[in-house]
């Protein structure tokens, strides 16, 4: 069954008429918009690092933070959205910082659950880098306990995965930590 019909059909589930003026295209509308934000099942993300690294004697943190994201819980098919932040220390490969971005959209339009995705994203830099360490925190609103008045309106759930040095040393996980302003993480 085309995407569109499935709307109409959700439509009518919930009480609606899909034949009502103000939401006669809302299928059509709603298709194109879901094959907008799950895009990210089409991108090798493999391929995409490939093309992106380069060698570099640089060996210090780099840091791409307040990168906004919006992506789908899985569970119930409606938004969560937030900032996210990576964090690693180079050994001899870097990459371009505009493809991290690219990455964490990648991994966040498709159905998600926040946690997988922090892991898929410091993985995939993991794999493709060889660094010294990686770090990437994600803060997120998860429409799906907002509206059902399950965690206090405001509240933002925050994961975290680090790799190599920003795991076994304290000085440059907190320097990671410092930068995106962030005191207390649940792993
Ligand atoms: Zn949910």
């Amino acid at each position: 069954m085309e995407t569109e019909e499935l709307i109409r059909e959700l439509l009518m589930n919930i009480g609606e008429d899909p034949e009502r003026a103000g939401i006669q295209k809302t299928p059509s509308r709603v298709a194109s918009m879901w094959e907008y934000i799950t895009q990210g099942y089409k991108v090798d993300v493999e391929a995409l690092l490939k093309e992106s690294v380069c060698d570099d004697e640089y060996n210090q943190m780099i840091l791409v933070k307040d990168i906004d994201y919006y992506s789908i819980c899985e569970h119930h098919l409606v938004p969560f959205f937030g900032k996210a932040h990576v964090a690693y220390i180079p050994d001899g490969k870097i990459i371009g910082l505009s493809k991290i971005p690219r990455i964490i959209d990648a991994y966040a339009r498709r159905l998600q659950i926040q946690e997988r995705m922090t892991n898929q994203i410091a993985e995939s830099l993991e794999r493709a880098l060889k660094p010294k360490g990686v770090g990437v925190v994600i803060e997120a609103r998860h429409l799906c306990m907002h509206m059902r008045g399950i965690e206090k309106q405001n509240s933002v759930v925050t994961t975290s995965t680090m790799f190599g040095e920003f795991h076994s040393e304290d000085q440059a996980r907190n320097e990671f930590l410092q930068l995106i302003g962030i005191l207390n993480i649940h792993r």
